[in-house]
């Protein structure tokens, strides 16, 4: 497992310091995000969001990891649910995660190329997981590339759209988050993202 902790916020990333050589500095949004390269559902934090198809009942991709790694109670918690709108977010428990919670979420399905309807209900699916997560009063929260998988959305549009709606989230509740992992699988958003997040969350 992986502890918030041990995960480098944005400005460590970008000064190369050590989460625990921490500097005093005035708080800003580059302290409330991280970018880590990984598997999901080792991360300890309150929340992992899936990226789930609208039956919630479980698929390929990271769908299949998160149902594999929190086990069958997941499974029967979801089935209760009715299923999830394209761009809207339901939450469950975590169980054999060590995430305490899982915020399932249904991206749209884009095959290659992207409409406004497509962009929109994208950046739903980041606002309502982060809606969630406050209802829930939860502090912490990881997203995969929700869509660039088997949906099929082109990964440099759907980055900029999680990173600008995240910062915009993050601007106006700054105070009660204490961090949103991008949590990137492939070595393509990885770069997308090293790229892309010094211009929504640049230190100083
Ligand atoms: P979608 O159906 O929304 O496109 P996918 O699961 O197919 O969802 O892909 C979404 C992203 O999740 C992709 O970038 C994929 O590489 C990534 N992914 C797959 N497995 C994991 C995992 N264990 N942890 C984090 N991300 C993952």
């Amino acid at each position: 497992y992986l502890a918030l902790d041990k995960i480098p916020t944005w400005r460590q990333h970008v000064n190369n310091t050590a989460p625990e050589e921490e500097e005093e500095h005035p708080i800003s949004l580059c302290d409330k995000v991280s970018l880590y390269k990984g598997d999901i559902t080792i991360l300890e934090v309150d929340a992992i969001v899936n990226a789930a198809n609208s039956s919630l009942l479980g698929g390929g991709g990271v769908d299949g990891c998160i149902h594999r790694a929190a086990g069958h109670f997941l499974y029967e918690e979801c089935r209760s649910l009715n299923g999830c709108d394209t761009g809207s977010a339901k939450l469950t428990c975590g169980y054999d995660l060590p995430a305490k919670y899982v915020i399932h979420t249904v991206g749209p399905i884009a095959r290659g190329t992207v409409g406004p309807s497509q962009s929109r209900d994208l950046r739903s699916c980041y606002e309502t997981s982060l809606r969630l997560m406050e209802e829930n009063k939860l502090h912490s929260v990881a997203f995969p590339c929700i869509s660039t998988g088997i949906y099929g959305f082109p990964n440099e549009p759907a980055a900029v759209i999680a990173l600008r709606t995240v910062r915009d989230w993050l601007k106006e509740n700054t105070d009660e988050v204490d961090r949103v992992i991008f949590c990137v699988f492939l070595e393509t958003d990885y770069e997308i993202y090293k790229r892309k997040m010094s211009d929504f969350f640049s230190p100083g």
